[in-house]
């Protein structure tokens, strides 16, 4: 059954892909762009600064409207994109359509344009010129660089090929910043950070589900902070879900939140709703 399943979602997942691919350059003022028809589209979630509440980042979430199994999030198919060798196609059109999205943010906000970040998978780099794209999509949709973070999982980062290590640093020289997503989860020696062009560590809500609970779950929240600035690294507390918890992540020194509590991931007009009433009221 479950390789039947399998079987059903690559092939609904290669038909949503022709389907969602953007017809061509997704240039910044071709709002027709915008939301390439189709099953596939991201959500962004917000990402704020606790010191003066703004929202700096969005990052992309994938999410995909199945014809018949309905709304599914990506733990549904990203193990069948991963398995079936559809990781590219699907993270290409990713940044692609993340790219597109925040270089629009970023024409008509300027500098209150959130960053955006985009959680890509290692098997997308290290072949198929990975840099070289990234570029190109830069170049293809305007968006500035500095605007673009990359998260790749802990539990990734602790394996990665010479040529992901390699695409990872051509990345860094072309000012894309690299995030260590749900830190915390890899079980394992620390050795990485120091081989790993790193910008941000974005602690695992694990760590921030435990706060509270019990001293050592605290303690040990407390302490990843602690490592990431240590290590002059932008921490990041994701899945913050109650008062306490943000309280007690920015008693830490977490330089920037993400839950809940502050927002869900939603559609672009929440991104756009919250960059209008900053602007507003500064
Ligand atoms: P992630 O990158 O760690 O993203 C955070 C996940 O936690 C998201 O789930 C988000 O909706 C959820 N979340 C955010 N705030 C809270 C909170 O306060 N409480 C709780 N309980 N959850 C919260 P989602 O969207 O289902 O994504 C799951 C994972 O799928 C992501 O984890 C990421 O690793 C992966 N993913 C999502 N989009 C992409 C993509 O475009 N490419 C790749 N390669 N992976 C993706
Ligand atoms: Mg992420
Ligand atoms: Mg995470
Ligand atoms: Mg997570």
């Amino acid at each position: 059954a479950r390789a039947l399943r399998q079987l059903e979602l690559e092939a609904d997942l290669r038909a949503a892909l022709e389907l969602g691919v953007a017809p061509s350059v997704p240039g910044p003022r071709r709002r027709a762009d915008a939301e390439p028809e189709g099953q596939l589209f991201l959500d962004y979630q917000p990402c704020f600064d606790p010191q003066d509440g703004r929202m700096v980042a969005c990052e992309a979430l994938l999410r995909w409207r199945h014809p018949t199994r309905g709304l599914l999030s990506p733990g549904a198919f990203l193990d069948v994109a991963e398995e079936r060798a559809l990781m590219v196609p699907l993270g290409a059109w990713v940044l692609r359509a993340a790219c597109a999205q925040a270089a629009r943010w970023w024409h008509a906000f300027g500098d209150e344009a959130p960053e955006v970040w985009v959680n890509v998978s290692a098997g997308q780099m290290g072949r198929d010129r990975f840099p070289q794209r990234v570029r190109e999509v830069l170049d293809e949709t305007g968006l500035p660089a500095r605007l673009l973070v990359v998260e790749l999982t802990e539990r990734q980062a602790l394996t990665l090929s010479d040529g992901v290590l390699a695409d990872l640093r051509a990345l860094e020289g072309m000012g894309v910043r690299l995030a260590i997503d749900d830190f915390g989860t890899g079980y394992a020696g620390l050795d990485y950070l120091r081989k790993l062009p790193v910008h941000v560590l974005k602690l695992d809500g694990s760590y921030v589900a435990a706060i509270g609970r019990d001293s050592s779950g605290t303690a040990l929240a407390a302490t990843v902070v602690a490592l990431g600035r240590a290590l002059d690294l932008t921490v990041v507390a994701e899945g913050i879900e109650t008062a306490e918890q943000r309280a007690a992540v920015q008693d830490f020194g977490v330089d920037l939140l993400q839950g809940y509590l502050l927002a869900r991931p939603g559609p672009v007009e929440q991104v756009e709703r919250l960059v209008a009433r900053q602007a507003a009221t500064g």
